[in-house]
């Protein structure tokens, strides 16, 4: 090391990286925030550990139930028979988590002839640990990783896609703007006179006013919109992919149809909600999807699929008769389990109403457009 060089010392914590960060650069913007608070490399709450399941923070549909992935499966050799069974097609997820839904996408497929010759497995994933997990769960010989969606664009085998993403939207950062008597104000985090990370508001800078240009009568006073430049960068990206390509992507994630003012910012430890600037990097952070926004910039409508609820999705794709062989063949306790499970994916109360599903398609397949099931 050359002398008088003296290396920045490793933080300890999430937060201490942070009131660094703050003290040295100034407050920054909700969405910095998330994106440091799940992706810092050493202390990022998806870069650390394994979140899911009953022993984690949460538990999301592939993981409550082997019948989600095979609705999926399902649905997406459907789309690939309609786009008349491309050999290579590029099958992406993205944020596929302990890569169960893969698995279970895989798995419920294997019986569609030529299915899995055809396919090429590629995963978006930041996490190391979790990339470790998925390879583990559907073969490391089987899958290719991307660590961005601009290395899927680039990647240089050019074949259709189809795209999966189920809760990948949630985890993209947001930021939050208040609407004012004296116009529009950003929510960011600052600290306290005593160095602790606490919310603060400054004037909202040009270059986020502007998604919200078209929405200041929508929002009263004193009420915050979220917008998500980042989700509509990867959606863009995404979109591009399909237009270059040709092909589908389905996405399944908790948000609203129309876009609304609200705080939908959360954080999730132990299956509970917290506070969000407590704890930070050891609790999941989301918000909701505005699906409305995701809409709006693609522009052919007829290849715009939904949104639905994820209830009547599922139930579109046969999911209760599903139900009910799995359990002509279960012991009582798996049949009450399933019935379970079915409730938690599909009822109104649980995940049936508030999750939606969305898909885009682009491209025509022996002269026609793409239908894809469920919708
Ligand atoms: N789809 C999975 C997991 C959802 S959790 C399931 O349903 O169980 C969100 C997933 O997205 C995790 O795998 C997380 O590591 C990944 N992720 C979050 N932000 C990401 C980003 N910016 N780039 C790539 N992967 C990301």
């Amino acid at each position: 090391m050359p002398l008088g060089h003296l290396e920045e010392p490793m933080p300890n914590s999430l937060e201490e990286y942070l009131i660094k960060h703050i003290k040295d650069h100034g407050p920054i913007d909700v969405g910095q925030f998330m994106e440091i608070a799940l992706g810092h490399p050493q202390h990022g709450y998806y870069m650390k550990q394994d979140p899911f399941g009953a022993n984690g923070d949460f538990t999301t549909a592939p993981e409550i139930s082997q019948m989600f992935g095979e609705m999926i499966g399902a649905w997406a050799a459907d789309i690939w028979i309609q786009m008349g069974k491309p050999k290579p097609c590029m099958l992406l997820e993205c944020g596929p988590g302990r890569g169960t839904l893969m698995a279970d996408i895989l798995r419920a497929t294997k019986n569609v002839t030529d299915f899995h010759d055809s396919v090429r497995v590629h995963l978006l994933e930041m996490s190391p640990v979790l990339r470790s997990i998925q390879m583990e769960v559907i073969g490391a010989n089987k899958v290719h990783f991307h660590e961005s969606i601009h290395s899927v664009a680039e990647y240089d085998e050019s074949m259709p896609v189809i795209i999966i993403a189920n809760e990948f939207f949630d985890a993209l950062p947001v930021r939050q703007l208040q609407r004012t008597e004296a116009g529009w104000q950003e929510k960011i985090v600052g600290l306290t006179p005593k160095n602790k990370l606490n919310w603060a508001y400054r004037p909202a800078k040009k270059d986020i006013i502007e998604y919200v240009d078209n929405c200041s009568d929508l929002i009263d006073i004193n009420n915050i919109f979220e917008v998500s430049p980042i989700r509509l960068g990867v959606k863009k990206q995404i979109s591009n992919i399909l237009s270059d390509s040709g092909g589908a992507v389905l996405i399944v994630d908790y948000g609203h149809v129309e876009s609304a003012s609200g705080d939908t910012l959360q954080a999730v430890r132990n299956h509970k909600f917290c506070d969000v600037l407590s704890d930070v990097g050891n609790a999941d952070l989301t918000a909701h999807v505005d699906f409305e926004a995701l809409i709006v910039t693609q522009c052919d409508p007829e290849q715009i699929h939904g949104p639905v609820t994820q209830s009547a999705f599922l139930k579109t794709l046969g999911i209760e008769k599903r139900a009910e062989y799995l359990r002509s063949v279960a012991t009582e306790k798996q049949a009450s389990d399933i019935d379970k499970a079915l409730k938690r994916l599909t009822d109104a109360d649980q995940m049936g109403s508030l999750f939606k599903v969305l898909s885009f398609t682009h491209g025509q397949f022996n002269g026609k457009h793409l239908k894809p099931a469920g919708f």
